[in-house]
């Protein structure tokens, strides 16, 4: 990010606009929705400011903008849409620590001013560091159709509405009824209505704790369930792996406590008994607790002795799924995971046991068409190549390992398995990867980054 949005406090302010044209217009179009104190510097203005002067809603002086009017702004806009004039009011407003934009010129501009989605004090704000405005329209023509105009309203009145809503206790109840207020105000709903759905909420029993065991996916937030964006949305307390990744906690609502509790192959953990705890606590206490786990919780996520801590506390528990790596490092191949005539059976194993090494039917593993996705593998490869090796598998048999799938930096090494320990050890893969045995990307060449192109041949 090149610029940091912020809402800048300009009631009873002076915010200044240099040049009097169409620019100078449309600026203080914007800036009229607001309460500063609007000056404009210009000795030949467009009729319509003339207008706002003279109706006392700006002050007009009829001359250049000078250095003594610029103690004390707020910000100055340079709109005389001639460039030296533009540059002489930017010298002078960088002279005097003044923020200023200069009108279409973003590079030489202290600050830039997005576009508008105007339900005040509901106020949206779209930039795009200048390089797409038509998007930003776009965008803003979206959220003009999905945002109802009485919004606004709907605000203010809740403002009124909210010594009320205290009488709710403080968490859930409380957002609860806030959450509904607005479901229907984004529906269209007026204002009114707020004080019959107030009672109603007043009347509600508390809802008890609950615990969701979600799958957070792969690590790209586009590939969470609807479900599980949902789960994130109303969680109270977020308890997840190390393994899910800044942009899918960042889902969760800014209130929200997220606690991580650290399981990599090879860091410290957080012993298992003090998850389970943590989970009851949370839950026994009248929160939404999102357990959230990387891929599917289901798979290799240590699920069942959390839900049996849940049933042993008697909370109420639910599984989301989630897409597992070994279905995203299948995809990122362009590979199916069962194919007629090849396997009509997938194997999900891991390379890690608790007493280390896992042990597998290596015979079954090693037979032609073979197709094993294998999880927390990297330490276990030189291992499993053996045993496979041992048990007969053919050396050149297609072993691909997805890094990081489904991720901005995910990589994918082919291999064989003949020298897959090799390859791992020469391609010093530092995140989570999976190992698919059996499964070559479909277009190695275009799919393997070039250093790892080599091991495709
Ligand atoms: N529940 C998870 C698996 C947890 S075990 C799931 O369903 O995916 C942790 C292992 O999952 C890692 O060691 C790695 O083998 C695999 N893994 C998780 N996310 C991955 C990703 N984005 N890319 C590759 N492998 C991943």
């Amino acid at each position: 990010m090149n610029h940091f949005p912020i809402f800048l406090r300009v009631a009873g302010l002076r915010v200044a606009v240099s040049g009097g044209g169409a620019a100078a217009v449309a600026k203080l179009r914007l800036l009229l929705k607001t309460e500063a104190r609007i000056e404009v510097y210009a000795e030949t203005v467009d009729p319509l400011i003339a207008a706002w002067d003279a109706e006392g809603r700006i002050a007009l002086f009829s001359r250049p903008l000078a250095q003594d009017d610029l103690a004390g702004l707020r910000l100055v806009y340079a709109a005389d849409e001639d460039a030296a004039a533009d540059a002489r009011v930017a010298a002078l407003a960088e002279a005097a620590g003044v923020p200023f934009n200069i009108v279409d010129n973003l590079e030489a501009s202290a600050f830039l001013t997005p576009a508008l989605v105007d339900r005040d004090p509901l106020v949206i704000a779209i930039g795009t560091e200048g390089t797409g405005p038509v998007l930003a329209r776009k965008v803003k023509a979206l959220l003009e159709e999905r945002l109802p105009a009485g919004l606004g309203a709907v605000l203010r009145g809740a403002k009124a509405l909210r010594p009320e809503a205290e009488a709710l206790p403080p968490g859930r109840a409380r957002r609860d009824f806030w959450s509904a207020l607005f479901d229907r105000a984004m529906a269209g709903e007026a204002v009114p209505e707020a004080a019959p759905l107030l009672s109603d909420h007043l009347d509600r029993a508390p809802a008890p704790g609950r615990v969701l065991f979600v799958g957070a996916g792969p690590g790209d937030p586009d590939e969470l369930t609807l479900r599980a964006r949902r789960a994130l949305d109303q969680a109270d307390v977020v308890i997840h792996d190390r393994l899910v990744p800044q942009p899918i906690l960042e889902l969760a609502r800014r209130e929200v406590e997220i606690i991580e509790v650290g399981k990599t192959g090879f860091g410290p953990s957080t012993p298992q008994a003090r998850i389970n705890g943590l989970i009851v606590e949370r839950a026994r206490a009248g929160a939404l607790v999102v357990r959230l786990k990387a891929g599917d919780p289901g798979v290799f996520g240590r699920l069942d002795e959390e839900i049996d801590a849940c049933t042993a506390a008697g909370l109420d528990w639910a599984i989301l799924p989630g897409i597992t790596a070994a279905s995203a490092a299948a995809a990122s191949l362009g590979q199916s995971l069962t194919r007629r005539g090849r396997n009509g059976e997938l194997r999900i194993i891991t390379g890690q046991d608790v007493d280390g090494l896992a042990d597998h039917d290596w015979a079954a593993l090693a037979r032609p068409g073979a197709v094993a996705a294998i999880y927390m593998g990297k330490r276990a490869a030189r291992f499993v190549q053996g045993r496979l090796l041992m048990h007969g598998a053919d050396p050149a048999t297609p072993v691909s390992v997805v890094e990081n799938a489904s991720r901005p930096d995910q990589r994918v090494l082919a291999s064989r398995l003949g020298r897959l320990a090799a390859d791992l050890a020469a391609a010093d893969l530092r995140g989570p990867a999976v190992i698919m045995l059996g499964l070559a990307p479909r277009d190695a060449a275009a799919l393997a980054p070039a250093p790892l192109r080599e091991a495709a041949q």
